[in-house]
Parts: C-alpha cells; structure tokens; sequence
C-alpha cells in the first residue's frame, strides 16, 4: 500500500524532476494505471467472443494498447513528456480504431468522443498549449459525429462484437468516471497543497517583511542595500537622512561610488573599514547576503572615537618625538641613539665602535657666549657630523656630548685616521653673529661587543674613555684599567671638595730634630680620614688635589689650620718651634699665593720666621723667574725656604745655587742607602759638601735607623727627620709629650709611644 501510495500519489514537496511537478506525473500514472485496467478486462472479457467471432482486430487492438499501457507507466517518471503526448496519441488512435473497426454508426459516434477527453488531459499533463491543439483536433470527431460520417468501410469489416455496445459505453463511463475524475483529483490536491504552501510562504514572508522593517526600514543604524554592480538597491531612512536622498527613488540612479568612492567591497566575506564622509567618520561595515549577489552595508557613525583615536594617535606621535628628541637643541637624543644601535645590533649582529665627542673648551664658550649661542654651536657641529658618510645616527646625548656609530669593520687601529679626520672636520672654526669661534673637540670610543654587552653599556664606556680626553691625546679608546682607576679618583675628588669645604682635615706634626733628638722644627702633614673612605693617605688625596685643582684649597686649610695650632701653642706657652708646610707647584705658580700667606699669618698672629716652606725642585724648574723672585720675595719676609725630596727623579743641586734657599730635604731614597751603599754614601758626602759651600742646610729625611743617623751626622748633617725619632703626631700628642718629656725625641721614647698613624 506504501509503495502504491509512493508510486502513484508521489510528494508535492520534493520534486525530484526540477522542470515537472510530481503531480503531473501522479496525475498521469493514475491515468495510465486505469486505463491499464480497462484495457486488460476488455482483453479477458473479450477474448473468447473474439475467438468465437473471428474478430482477431479486438485482440490485436486490445493487447497493443495494453502493452502502450505498461510501457508508459514504466517510462512515465524518466520520459514524461513523450509519455503524456503517447497517451493523448493513444486515446486518438483509440478513437481511430473504434471509427474504423465499428459498423454500427451510433457506436461510431459513442466512441469518437473519447478523443474529447483529451483537451483535458492535456491541459492537466502538458499545459494549455497541448490542450487548445487537442480542443482543435477534436473538431475533425465532431465533425464525423454532426455528418454521420463512418469509416468502418475503409476497414470493410461488417462484423462488430456482440456486446460492443455495452463495451463501448461502459469504457466511457468508465473513462469519464473514473480515470479522468482520479487524475483530476490528484491535480486537486495538488492544487490544495500548493495553495497551502502559498499560505505558508505569505506567512512567512510576512514574518520576514516584519523582520526586514524592524531591522532595516524602520531601523536606528544607517544601512544601505547595493548589489554586485555596486547600485543602490535600498536605503533605510537614516541612510536617507545621512546620504541627503531626497525621495525615494533618486538613490537608485547613483552607484555606491558616487557618493562613496573608497568604500571597497569584497565580494566575498565580511568587511568593515573607516571612512570620512562630508564632516563625519562612519565605520562601514559590509556583509554579503547568502545565496543572493545583494550586500548589506551598515554605517556606524565613529567620528568622536575617531577624533580621540587621531588625537591620541598626534599625542603619542609628540611623545614619541619628545621622547626621542633632546628638548633644548632639538636633536636626537641618548634614548634614540641606544635605540638605534640595539636596532643595528639585532639586524646586522657585527661590531662598530661608538663614539663620543665633546669641545673641551664648551665650558669657556657657554660662559662667553650665551645658551642660544652654544646651541648653535652644537647643531653645527651635529650637522658636520652627519655629513660625513662613514658615521651612522648621530645624536646628542646630554651636556654638550655628541655621539656616533663608526660605520667601519674592525681592523687593527682603524679609527684613529678616521677619527682624526672627524675632529679636524668638528675643530674647523665656527661662524657665531659673523665671528670666527674655535672649539677643540676630545673624542672617546669603545668597541662592541668587546666593550660592553650592549649599545647602553658601549655608549658609557665611550663616554668614560672621553673623560680620559687631555690637550695632548685628544682620542681615546675606552681602557677598562684607566676607567677604573679614573672613577675612583674622581669619587674620592668628589670627596675631597666635601672634606676641603667643610674643613675636614687634620694636622698631624712631625719633629725634625737633632742628632740628640732635640726638636727644632716640625713638618705638618695633613690627614684625611673620610667618613666613606676611611683614612686616605696623603700620597694618594695629594696628587688628586693637584690634578682636580683643589690643591689650593687644600693649602690655604693647612696654612690656616698652623697658623692657628702656632697661636695656641703660644697662648698656651708650649715652646714654639718652626713649622714646614708642603707648598705644591700649583700653589707657588699662583700670583696671589704670597698676599694670602701673608694674610693668614696676621689674621693669628704668627711671624714669618715660625713658618717653613717646603717646595719641590719641580716648583722651582717649572717657571725659574717666578720662583726666583717669589723665593727672594718670601725669603725677606723672614720665611724659611726648603727643598723637599731632593733625590727623588731628576736633580740637580747646581741648578738650586740660583736660588737663595735655606734648607735641602734629603729624601728618604737618598738616605736608605748611605748605610749600604758606599756609592750613595759618596754622592750624599758630595752633596753635603756643596750644600755647605751654598751654605744651605741639609735635613736628612725618612731616617729609620741610628745608623743612619751616625752615618749622616759624621757627614756634617744637623737636622733629622723620620720614624727613628718620631712619627707624625697629632697636636694633641706632640704636646703632650713635650708637656712630658720636653722637646726631646729619641728611639726610647719612640718605641714606648703608642702612634695613632
Ligand atoms: P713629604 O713632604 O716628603 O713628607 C714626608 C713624608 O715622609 C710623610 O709622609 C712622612 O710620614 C714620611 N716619613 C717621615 N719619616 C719617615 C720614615 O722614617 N720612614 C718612612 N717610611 N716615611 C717617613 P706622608 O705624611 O704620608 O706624606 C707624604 C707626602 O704627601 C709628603 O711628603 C708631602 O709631599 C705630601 N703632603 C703631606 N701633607 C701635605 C700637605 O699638607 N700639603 C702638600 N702640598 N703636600 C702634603
Ligand atoms: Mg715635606
Ligand atoms: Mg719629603
């Protein structure tokens, strides 16, 4: 039954044929079915009357149009259309036979309207076409029925079956009844469906018309309908409003170009970009519509977050360039050039040099020349630099230091006719308001990766390798001892400025006596215990004074600090004995230095000849004239005048003849030796012997032994200086001592003394 309902009534839903509905191939089957059956009863019912009479035609006919029967409904699905027109040709055939096989002229007429059926069938088979050739043809049976006309005699077959008639009829009826009535019903139903299929589709239209108002028409984001040319399909009325479409139908004119060129749509995902319209920033954002060539644009109005993206974009643009760039000269600054040079490093992973440069003078010309004025200066200098093609990304890394890559592969001392040539280039004279200026550059550099793990590092190791920098070896490479060496003395200079200004030094006094050990002067010797050093010894703050220039200061203190000790030992009534202070070579060359010695004896009342001044042989060579007259000049202010650590280095007593000195320190390298040395003994002899005839005492310093005292005092010498005896003191100590034992120091009292050096 399944399969029978399967085969004959056949779904309205899927329709497998694409071109003929399955009812029409339902309606046909039924039609065929039943014309089947008819066929084949009229066979069996026939057959022995057919036998009987002789009337083998009914047979032949019969089983023809059977067998038609069979082979059209097997065909019916695959061939439809053949199918349906056979049948319309056997039902004429049909209607043929009976006109041509029939002698009674009343059937003839019965059975020449079964072609009237076929206008109908047609209709419900193959369409209205079919059906109006049909309704014509049937004009030729109408025309045999109205005239009488009979064919029978062409077949001249005078005998008919007995019960044709009831035959003839009862196909008719049958026919009419229920083959036609069958398929007309199937069309019905057909019908019905579809027009239930209309009902559902028209709800469901509607549904989605509502949909497409509620999110289209009617809806508060701008949309627009275009299709793959790019037209205007649709528009909402926030597109109308934005897009200024007057009435309805004008934007269908325009293509979606006209009124945006850059919107760009791809044909086949998803889209959204930014564009600017009239005043406005709208974010567009395109979406294909399935299974159509339609695309759904959709404007979101972003011109605030645009305004706040582009404001912060500028603003990180101005921090960038803020960031990179020096504030006050306006050139690349340290941060861009590390940047830089990390970026060179992970690209090309090779070594460069880079390197630093600074005018040595820079500080003399900011002091004549104002701040725009040293601007310009360094902007000129940047300038050269860039122009010179091995360099890469000059910068102004702070306080007037202008840094560079070397662009060169290493080869063995590359750099410094390269970097000659740069500073001959940076020391050429300068243009400022019409005058010439001359600057002296100094150039420090270090190699990476040998100097330093990174660009940062590379950078400071230049930087320290500059500090190196002198008037006599203006390029340096980057030297890990000197740096080292260099930090440390310019911390303890940092220092050493602190202690100077907040007079933290002490005095300590060491006796120069007698061969008896009777003290008959003392040599005050400045000590430095620094709160984050500890103590310092003078052999190592000296010569950092000296170099950092503070040595003046340095002396200015000390001269105070005895000038003061001598006014308390007077007010105190200690015995006063003269006090030698070291005067440095920078000191002496100083034009002032004899108004403040003199000033700070009177501010504590000490005479000239309580004060002993100890140069060095280098003081008095460094400018002769200046010394000689400075010498006299202290000399007849009553001062004693001493030339420490002869022995040491390069001297020459005949050169001292020139100058009216009083005393001759004999340095402790002179003085170890004369014991163990008959040659040094000899020379020291020679000395002694020449100091006398000069009339120019000689003090034996550093003596650590009697014998060498024995020594030195058979040679003629009076005066004595060293640990044998005693030992730098503080003034407390000394005057405790003297307090005690008087102005005597020998080895005894020395070894019973607990030092505090
Ligand atoms: P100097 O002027 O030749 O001072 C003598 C140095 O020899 C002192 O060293 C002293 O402690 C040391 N000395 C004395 N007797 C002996 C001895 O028997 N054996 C040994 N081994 N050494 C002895 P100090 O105090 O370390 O001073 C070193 C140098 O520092 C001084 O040499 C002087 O040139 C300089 N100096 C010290 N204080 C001052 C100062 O206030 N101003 C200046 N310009 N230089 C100073
Ligand atoms: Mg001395
Ligand atoms: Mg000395």
């Amino acid at each position: 039954m399944h399969y029978f309902s399967r085969y004959f009534l056949l779904s309205d839903k899927d329709n497998s044929h694409t071109f003929i509905p399955n009812w029409r191939i339902s309606a046909l089957r039924i039609i065929l079915a039943t014309g089947l059956m008819l066929c084949f009863s009229v066979l069996c019912h026939t057959f022995n009357a057919a036998i009987k009479f002789d009337l083998a035609y009914v047979i032949i006919l019969s089983v023809s149009f059977l067998a038609a029967m069979v082979s059209l409904l097997i065909a019916s699905k695959k061939y439809y259309v053949f199918c349906s027109h056979t049948l319309l040709l056997c039902i004429v055939a049909a209607t043929v036979s009976m006109n041509l096989f029939l002698s009674d002229l009343n059937l003839i007429k019965v059975g020449s309207m079964y072609m009237y059926a076929c206008p109908i069938i047609a209709l419900m088979l193959l369409g209205t076409r079919t059906a109006l050739f049909y309704a014509i043809l049937n004009i030729i049976p109408f025309y045999f029925i109205i005239n009488d006309i009979n064919l029978s005699s062409l077949t001249s077959i005078s005998t008919q079956l007995p019960n044709a008639d009831w035959y003839i009829s009862g196909l008719i009826f049958l026919f009419f009844n229920v083959c036609i009535p069958l398929a007309v019903a199937r069309t019905i139903v057909a019908a019905k469906r579809l027009n239930k299929t209309m009902k559902e589709s028209n709800t469901y239209l509607k549904d989605k018309n509502e949909l497409y108002r509620t999110f289209f028409t009617d809806s508060t984001i701008t949309k627009l309908i275009i299709d793959s040319q790019l037209k205007i399909i649709d528009c909402n009325d926030k597109a109308r409003e934005l897009f200024n479409f007057k009435d309805i139908t004008c934007y269908m004119e325009v293509g979606l170009h006209t009124i945006l060129p850059t919107v760009k749509i791809e044909s086949k995902g998803k889209r959204t970009q930014i564009i600017k319209y009239k005043n406005t920033y709208q974010s567009v954002h395109c979406q294909k519509v399935l299974s159509s060539d339609y695309y759904v644009l959709r404007f979101d109005d972003c011109t605030e977050e645009q305004k706040i993206k582009q404001n912060l974009s500028a603003m990180e643009l101005e921090n960038k360039r803020l960031r990179y760039c020096d504030g006050q000269s306006h050139l690349p600054n340290r941060e861009w050039f590390v940047l830089q040079s990390e970026r060179l490093i992970a690209k090309y992973q090779r070594g460069f040099y880079i390197v630093v440069a600074q005018s040595s003078n820079s500080e003399y010309l900011s002091l004549k020349y104002n701040k725009n004025d040293s601007k310009t200066l360094l902007i000129t200098s940047h300038k050269r630099l860039k122009a010179i093609d091995a360099l890469l990304f000059c910068a102004h890394i702070g306080d007037g230091k202008l840094a560079f890559i070397l662009n060169t592969t290493p080869i063995n001392e590359p750099e410094h006719k390269l970097l000659d040539t740069i500073k001959r280039i940076l020391d050429e004279p300068y243009n400022l308001r019409g005058t010439k200026c001359q600057q002296a550059f100094l150039l420090g550099f270090a190699h990476y990766p040998t100097q330093g793990k990174d660009s940062g590092n590379v950078l400071n190791n230049a930087i320290e390798a500059l500090k190196l920098g002198n008037n006599y070896k203006s390029i340096n490479r980057y030297d890990e001892k000197r740096s080292q060496a260099f930090l440390e003395k310019h911390e303890i200079s940092m220092l050493l400025d602190e202690a100077l200004q907040n007079g933290e030094l002490d005095m300590h006094y060491q006796p120069k006596v007698t061969n008896e050990g009777k003290c008959i002067g003392l040599e005050a010797l400045a000590r430095w215990n620094s709160p984050t050093l500890g103590v310092v010894s003078p052999a190592v703050f000296i010569p950092i004074a000296e170099e950092y220039r503070m040595i003046s200061r340095l002396t200015d203190l000390v001269i105070q600090k005895v000038c003061a000790q001598i006014e308390m030992w007077a007010n105190t009534n200690t015995p006063l004995v003269p006090i030698a202070i070291n005067i440095s070579l920078i000191d002496f060359s100083q034009t002032d230095f004899m108004s403040k010695l003199v000033k700070y004896l009177a501010d504590f009342n000490v005479k000239p000849n309580q004060i002993e001044l100890e140069l060095t042989e280098t003081s008095l060579e460094a400018n002769q004239e200046h010394s000689l007259s400075l010498i006299q000049n202290l000399q007849s202010w009553g001062f004693i005048i001493s030339v420490d650590d002869f022995g040491v280095g390069y001297s020459n007593i005949a050169r001292l003849a020139d100058y009216p000195i009083n005393k001759l320190k004999l340095d402790r390298s002179l003085i170890s030796q004369v014991t163990t040395s008959i040659r040094q003994k000899s020379l020291v002899k020679a000395i002694h012997a020449m100091c006398k005839e000069l009339n120019i005492e000689c003090v034996s310093e550093g003596v650590e032994t009697k014998s060498q005292v024995d020594t030195m005092a058979d040679m003629g010498c009076k005066e004595f200086q060293g640990f044998y005896f005693a030992r730098p003191l503080p003034a407390n100590e000394y005057t405790k001592h003297i307090e005690q034992n008087g102005l005597y120091f020998n080895q005894q009292m020395n070894k019973n003394r607990n030092y505090s050096i």
